[in-house]
């Protein structure tokens, strides 16, 4: 999932577009488009185009002079839910994440299934260059031993792969190439059983595509801000802290969530996807 940066484009905010599309959902139906912005200029991102491409409820730039907008403070430096207080987030606990949507034309949707189907997509690191990585990681032993044990049970069990992406390989998971970001979403939304990781980009990403999920939210932000009903969103039984710092408190909650759980709980969608 490397962009043309570089950097795994996987690891840079993706999530905050992808929630966008579900905060502007239906605006086309009423006849509106939303303008992601400061009632001014409309400011998109370095990821907004790819997530935004072909959504008729989302107003590029350039078209801040057009009648049918209706504008939502949301962009770069302020996202509606949360806000910072020092060294922390405070979350808005009145915000819930509506899932997004990305709007995938007949070649991504035929590409989506290039790799056959019925797989788990299993993502070991998130986000490791921000300050918050202690916070929302599991550890790659942990997501390894899932993986063995699903693999044990006769599951196929994959890892996207970009170009320059620098997450770790997990032993005997199928590594699968994808060109982009948004090539890795049809290959989830056509053909995966189910996601495994943390929170992040991938988990909103399966909430758009309605595809299952095992989160890993721990303590730093809460499922009922960013998560979505339709996945397993586990905590390790903490509050959520916000801590921008590597924290203790957010480590614990990490360690109470056991390899079992996180198996159990993927072993209840995948039953769950096969009788439907
Ligand atoms: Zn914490």
């Amino acid at each position: 999932m490397a962009g043309r940066t570089g950097a795994p484009d996987r690891l840079m905010g993706f999530g905050d577009q992808i929630m966008a599309t579900g905060m502007a959902r239906g605006a086309a139906a009423r006849g509106k488009r939303i303008a992601l912005g400061d009632g001014r200029r409309i400011l998109w991102d370095e990821h907004s185009e790819q997530i935004f491409r072909r959504n008729p409820n989302l107003a590029p730039p350039g078209s801040e002079r057009d009648p049918d907008l209706e504008w939502m403070p949301y962009y770069k430096g302020h996202r509606i839910y949360n806000r910072r207080a020092g060294n922390r987030w405070v979350w808005n606990s009145e915000f819930h994440a509506v899932p997004g949507e990305i709007i995938f034309n007949d070649a991504e949707r035929k590409a989506g299934k290039r790799y056959g189907e019925g797989f788990v997509v299993i993502e070991p690191q998130s986000a490791q260059w921000k300050t918050v990585a202690p916070n929302k990681d599991w550890g790659v032993a942990n997501f390894q031993a899932v993986a063995d044990r699903l693999r044990g049970a006769g599951q196929r069990v994959v890892q996207f792969r970009g170009d320059k992406s620098a997450t770790v390989a997990l032993r005997g998971v199928e590594q699968m190439p994808t060109t982009s970001f948004r090539d890795a979403l049809a290959i989830m939304w056509r053909a995966a059983a189910l996601y495994i990781g943390a929170e992040g980009g991938l988990h909103h990403g399966a909430a758009a595509v309605c595809t299952p999920a095992v989160v890993l939210f721990g303590g730093f932000i809460p499922p009922s801000v960013t998560g979505y009903a339709i996945h397993t969103n586990l905590t390790g039984g903490a509050k959520a802290c916000g801590s921008m710092r590597p924290c203790a408190h957010c480590r614990a909650a990490m360690q109470a969530i056991r390899v079992e759980d996180v198996t159990a709980a993927a072993q209840a969608h995948l039953k769950q996807s096969r009788a439907a």
